[in-house]
């Protein structure tokens, strides 16, 4: 658990059913507060590996230079070369053959978030009581949901919505990014698939509605716990404030590190 403050809050727990935790998140202060970078990160692959892969893509967002400019293309570039790398980790060492993570990052900059995306974690953005699910899961199923073989109710039993047809390390990679306006009182949120295997868009909505993005972090890790905790489960979420980001770095009591696993 990282806190910097109710407005800005960060969980993630193993769940009851995994021996171990492959999600990752990431928040990160670039250039004093001006801006926030928010990531999570859900490793696949044997249990070395998956949590190789999510520590890699955490670790390459936390120190590669996030500049002025175009983000999302920057975050599209970033997402491109930490899949070579991580491939090129499983050629040296077939234990880790298969390796992969999904990868959801958002870049806020004054009034844009900036975002990309692979895999099947998630970005909501809450505005004025409406919630929008910012990201597309890149699962097969998905893309069966996108050609009208399934309806959407299908695709949410579907035995193999869990299957990604995309993920940092997998090669091929199609990033996902794009950029959307954000106002005071807008909240952003991103989680793992252990979350909205449980828990509903409209439960996600109400919880953003009632609380601060601490209480909504909070009740939705005890909903998706209570509802079995199959997965590793991870909740980030950000409250936009009147006063611009860096305010709450100024006075947030930042915790002993911006990234982990419990
Ligand atoms: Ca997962």
């Amino acid at each position: 658990m990282r806190l910097w403050g109710d407005r800005l809050w960060a969980q993630s727990h193993t769940g009851h059913k995994r021996k171990t935790n492959q999600d990752r998140f990431l928040v990160r202060e670039v250039k004093h507060g001006q801006r926030v970078l928010l990531a999570v990160a859900d490793g696949m692959g044997g249990e070395s590996g998956g949590d190789l892969a999510a520590q890699m893509v955490i670790d390459f967002l936390d120190t590669v230079p996030i500049g002025p400019g175009e983000f999302e293309l920057h975050l599209k570039q970033i997402l491109t070369e930490t899949d070579e790398k991580i491939k090129q980790r499983a050629r040296e060492n077939p234990d880790l053959e298969g390796m992969g993570s999904t990868a959801t990052v958002v870049v806020v900059s004054q009034n844009t978030a900036y975002w990309s995306h692979v895999g099947d974690s998630r970005l909501y953005h809450f505005h004025a009581n409406s919630l929008k699910q910012v990201t597309t899961d890149h699962t097969f199923v998905q893309d069966l949901v996108a050609d009208g073989t399934l309806s959407q109710e299908e695709a949410d039993r579907h035995p193999m919505r869990n299957v990604l047809d995309q993920c940092v390390g997998c090669g091929g990679l199609n990033v996902d990014s794009g950029r959307f306006r954000v106002v005071a009182g807008d909240r952003l949120l991103l989680c793992s698939d252990g979350l909205t295997k449980h828990v509903s868009d409209d439960s996600i909505k109400a919880a953003l509605i009632e609380g601060n993005a601490r209480q909504a972090v909070e009740e939705l890790l005890d909903q998706a716990l209570y509802a079995g905790g199959k997965d590793n489960v991870t909740v980030v979420a950000l409250d936009i404030p009147q006063s611009g980001t860096r305010a709450w770095f100024q006075t947030a009591q930042m915790d002993d590190s911006s990234n982990g696993n419990q």
